[in-house]
């Protein structure tokens, strides 16, 4: 989340220790995880979208970084329990699993307001990124305000690394997709308690913020024009909603999931059947690209960019030839066979499905986002006329 979005980076910058933070993967779970905090790091980097990114030190002072750094405390203090994620500030000769650069992110990946990204989660077992310049330019993040905005934006990415995803929750919480410029510099917003018990349970700095994969042989999105927003094409609300809002149909065995494959290669689960019969439901996709759909049955996963799985386009809009309305998936299961269909549901003028060739143009727009399930009108939940920041 941020406005932005927060990358996540990779290395090369001076003391990055790749290793160590990459050990903490996986590892079983500790009594307490240590998180570092670099302010001084200056390098380039690659993102959680694979691009590179230059991060260079911050200048703020030996009390605004304590201010920080007690400020990420305690969200995690609340959230997981007091001292049960330690936040400190970064030795340069060890690791460090957050940095704070002094310049703005690279663009917003999809584009959309801000511009340019606040911060990024960072690739899986790399620091994530808190671009505080981009907080420079805006006239009123100034004093404690300017502190709050890189805590929070900090604390959210970690909440990533710790299993976090962003949510659509009204009123809004630190994982939410959209938060606004007040609740930046007030820092006050909150962990929800599902996050609490994703961080608890978890209780690893991992991977991830779920990511679909870009790939031909995924199941390709392309999200509609905005409807909701404001006309004026200088209203940032206007370029925030890029959603394309479907209901699911689920075939399957009992006990079939479906949902979609993460760069990491995690199943992340969208619906299942748990009663004989069919799963349907609304759901939102907020990116557009590609994904790896799949399905999973006992312990097993069937995905498409394995092979195990099909896609059939039907319903041409017909705004918009080439981009269909309907996407059935067909997976051949070692229980029987499952079918999927998506079906775009709301009129949205150019949003569905294409063929799965991209374009390089789409596939610069396919990169950034996610994918989440969820009642379908989190447009109409969004608050208006609001500065609303979209944070990665
Ligand atoms: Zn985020």
């Amino acid at each position: 989340m941020c406005p932005g979005v927060l990358d996540r980076a990779r290395h090369a910058v001076r003391g990055l220790a790749v290793a160590g933070a990459i050990a903490l993967v996986g590892a079983p779970l500790p009594a307490q995880i240590v998180v570092s905090v670099c302010f001084d790091c200056d390098g380039d980097l690659t993102d959680s979208y694979g691009r590179p990114v230059h991060v260079t030190a911050t200048t703020l002072s030996a009390t605004r970084r304590a201010y920080i750094i007690e400020h990420i405390q305690a969200n995690y203090d609340d959230a997981v329990g007091a001292g049960v994620v330690k936040i400190v500030e970064a030795d340069l000769s060890a690791s460090y699993e957050i940095i704070v650069s002094g310049g703005v992110g690279p663009p917003a990946t999809p584009p959309r307001f801000p511009k340019t990204e606040i911060g990024n989660a960072g690739a899986p077992g790399l620091p994530a990124l808190v671009y505080s310049g981009q907080f420079s330019f805006w006239a009123n993040f100034f004093g404690d305000k300017f502190l709050n905005a890189i805590a929070i934006t900090a604390a959210h990415e970690l909440g990533h690394k710790l299993g976090g995803e962003h949510n659509t929750n009204s009123p809004h919480d630190k994982m939410s997709e959209t938060i606004t410029n007040d609740e930046l510099q007030s820092g006050t917003i909150r962990f929800n308690e599902d996050d609490k018990l994703t961080f608890t349970d978890l209780l690893t700095l991992s991977s991830a913020e779920p990511q679909p994969v870009d790939d031909p042989g995924s199941l390709q999105v392309r999200v509609g024009s905005s409807e909701t927003g404001s006309s004026d094409p200088t209203d940032p609300i206007r370029v925030v909603d890029y959603t394309l809002d479907v209901t699911a149909s689920f075939i399957g065995p009992l006990g079939a999931a479906f949902g979609f494959l993460t760069t990491s290669g995690e199943f992340a689960p969208l619906g299942s059947i748990s009663q004989v019969g069919t799963f349907v439901d609304a759901m939102s996709f907020y990116f557009d690209g590609g994904i790896d759909m799949a399905v999973r049955v006992g312990g097993t996963v069937f995905d498409l960019l394995g092979g195990s799985g099909t896609v059939a386009l039907s319903d041409p809009s017909p705004l918009t030839p080439g981009v269909f309305r309907t996407a059935t998936l067909s997976f051949a299961t070692t229980a029987g066979p499952s079918e999927l269909t998506l079906r775009v549901s709301d009129a949205t003028d150019t949003g569905g499905f294409v063929a799965a060739v991209p374009e390089p143009a789409t596939v610069a727009l396919v990169l950034g986002g996610l994918l989440l399930l969820g009642p379908a009108r989190v447009r109409r939940a969004r608050r208006r006329g609001v500065a609303a920041t979209t944070v990665a």
